[in-house]
């Protein structure tokens, strides 16, 4: 399988995130993704190629200009305004209450982008978790690029393609970053799909989260089936979107199925899930689906609750496979920084239909660096 790669994630050099007001290390880090590329390398299995520029149009095709102008000049601005900190959080975010008794025209009005950064991260943040540093927008970019040339390899006649996309993206909304995410990937990529194809797309949304920017993109959309697997928002992370009852309006009616799990949930309670997930993108025309893959669901995670283990990996692409549609396979989230490697490997050969042979832990020193 060829994988798609971009050295420009480096650039987002996170070290520190916030968590409810403290600083805290980050989990979304570079190694993340170095990670599953040495242990793909590894493999001897998947072809490493570079992602072709495609341009800003597809961005703007499913985001608001003023979102990615915003992450454009975010930094040099924080900068040039004299506010010294390793990244930038927003100071302030304009929770709905502030606007409580006001009609819509005078909101609309009224609630306009500041110029101070830390208003401005607010204006466009959902949260304090997206720590945005010098290199940011660069490597988003990329991402974008990682998964349009994912898309492209399908698109072309491969049955699946990986994109190692980072920073991830299912967080991001039309007009929002958060959760570690600037641009949504796979919405931009399900959106290039459903433009050059005419066809209707699904996305299957395997992270630990509930990916509320792709399901808030689609939500009134026919012609994009959004299915995701995740975490009951009571108890975890975006908390305020992911729910059973959240399925869609207008043309999107019943397009939109999540699939909320209790923490704790294991390999056969999130099977079965899976099961359900497949059966709903099988129930809808299409030939290929976006898969936003995450492995925040894996038993050691860091920020998850699920129990799932490797083998069960190379399981979900088993069946994520017999579905008999191109797969355009995008990285998410996955803070577990020493398995990474191996679940991605697991799942991608499930997709070939390889056997899984678990490999020693290699590539990396014992401080968790990259090696080399
Ligand atoms: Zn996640």
């Amino acid at each position: 399988m060829q994988v798609v790669y971009s050295p420009a994630h480096l650039g987002h050099d996170t070290t520190l995130e916030t968590f409810m007001g403290m600083p805290v290390p980050a989990n979304e880090v570079a190694e993340r993704a170095e990670r599953i590329r040495v242990r793909l390398d590894e493999d001897g299995g998947f072809g490493l190629v570079p992602p072709t520029e495609h341009g800003e149009a597809p961005i703007t095709a499913v985001h608001d200009p003023g979102l990615v102008r915003f992450l454009e000049v975010a930094w040099s601005e924080l900068r040039a305004q004299g506010i010294v900190r390793p990244f930038l959080s927003a100071d302030t975010y304009p929770n709905r209450a502030m606007f409580e008794g006001m009609s819509e025209a005078a909101v609309a009005a009224m609630a306009r982008e500041p110029v101070h950064a830390g208003g401005r991260a607010g204006f466009w943040g959902l949260d304090s978790a997206a720590p945005l540093v010098a290199g940011t927008f660069v490597a988003a970019r990329a991402a974008v690029d990682v998964a349009l040339t994912t898309v492209d390899l399908v698109l072309g006649g491969e049955a699946a393609a990986y994109g190692l996309c980072r920073p991830p993206g299912h967080h991001a909304a039309r007009s929002m970053y958060g959760g570690y995410c600037f641009f949504n990937n796979a919405a931009i990529a399900a959106e290039a799909i459903v433009t050059a194809t005419g066809e209707r797309v699904a996305i299957l949304d395997v992270d630990y989260h509930h990916g509320n920017g792709s399901q808030g993109i689609f939500w009134r959309r026919g012609d994009v089936r959004y299915v995701s697997i995740h975490a009951d928002p009571d108890t975890d992370y975006p908390y305020f979107l992911g729910r059973a009852d959240e399925t869609g309006e207008g043309d999107g009616a019943g397009e939109n199925v999540n699939l909320p799990l209790p923490p704790g949930t294991g390999n056969a309670a999130y099977l079965a899930a899976v099961d359900r997930a497949l059966e709903a993108i099988a129930a809808v025309p299409g030939s290929v689906v976006v898969i936003s893959l995450g492995f925040d669901t894996y038993g050691l995670d860091p920020i998850g609750s699920f129990a799932l283990t490797t083998d069960v990996y190379h399981e979900i692409g088993r069946r994520t496979a017999a579905l008999g549609r191109r797969l355009v396979i995008l990285q998410e989230g996955g803070y577990h920084r020493p398995s990474l490697g191996e679940n991605a490997r697991a799942w991608l050969r499930g997709v070939e239909g390889r056997p899984f042979d678990p490999l020693p832990p290699a590539g990396f020193g014992p401080s968790g660096a990259v090696a080399g």
